[in-house]
């Protein structure tokens, strides 16, 4: 389960602090997806950042099954990472230099040595469909095939929590119709807790759980 109480985030500016997020409280049950809609520049990203462990917020807790990430050493909290959260952003961030197969992988180069990540790495591949791809580089691979990489790279560690910002922002609307499909049968497969930015109503439409920013605070659509 994944809690967000009453957080609070100021960013410094020229003209003094700049409140983006004004007492957001948000609960998803475990498996649970959601997704958030809002203007730019109405704190959705930061919002994700605060609830993946990326971001510390400047009031209010967070909890991912009963770990406050904030509360953690760094070395913990760079682990909490690693393992318990998936992050998929609009530009798909895959290292040029490696394969498909390599950056699937990637996460789990930190760390305990994993022996079962390459098998676990090639059952992904084959759910995103990108097995005949494997040991391709990205610069091989259209815009959704580079998407579809770059889950099954967030979810190779099988975290806890899923946080995607924008991830169909680049795409056409037939290639982002693909990656949702993926994204959502992977995340009902592994029963992992999903939380969704988009601008997309297509991809908006297809959650059940709606929520939308606007000043500060988020509310239920
Ligand atoms: P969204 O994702 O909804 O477009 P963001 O969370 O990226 O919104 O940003 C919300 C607001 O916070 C924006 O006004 C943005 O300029 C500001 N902001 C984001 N990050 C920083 C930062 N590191 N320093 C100062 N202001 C920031
Ligand atoms: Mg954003």
């Amino acid at each position: 389960m994944l809690t967000l109480s009453s957080i609070t985030k100021d960013y410094p500016t020229a003209a003094g602090p700049l409140r983006v997020l004004d007492g957001v409280s948000l609960t998803l049950a475990t498996g649970e997806a959601a997704v958030i809609t809002g203007p730019s520049g109405s704190g959705k990203s930061t919002l994700l950042y605060i609830a993946g462990g990326l971001e510390r917020p400047t009031s209010g807790t967070v909890e991912l099954d009963g770990t406050n990430p904030y509360a953690l050493q760094a070395d913990a909290l760079a682990r909490f990472r690693n393992r318990e959260v998936g992050f998929v952003f609009q530009d798909h961030c895959l290292l040029p230099q490696l394969t498909v197969l390599e950056n699937t992988l990637v996460p789990t180069l930190v760390g305990d040595p994993d022996p079962e990540a390459r098998d676990r790495a090639r059952v992904l591949l084959t759910a995103v469909g990108l097995e005949p791809r494997a040991h391709h580089r990205p610069a091989e691979l259209s815009g959704g095939e580079k998407q579809r990489a770059a889950i099954a790279r967030a979810l190779i560690r099988s975290p806890r929590l899923l946080v995607c910002d924008e991830p169909t922002g680049n795409l056409d609307s037939q290639t982002a119709e693909t990656v949702a499909d993926v994204l959502l049968r992977l995340q009902a497969r592994q029963h992992t807790t999903l939380l969704v930015v988009t601008h997309s109503t297509a991809l908006a439409g297809r959650f059940e759980r709606r929520l939308a920013m606007a000043g500060g605070r988020l509310e239920e659509a």
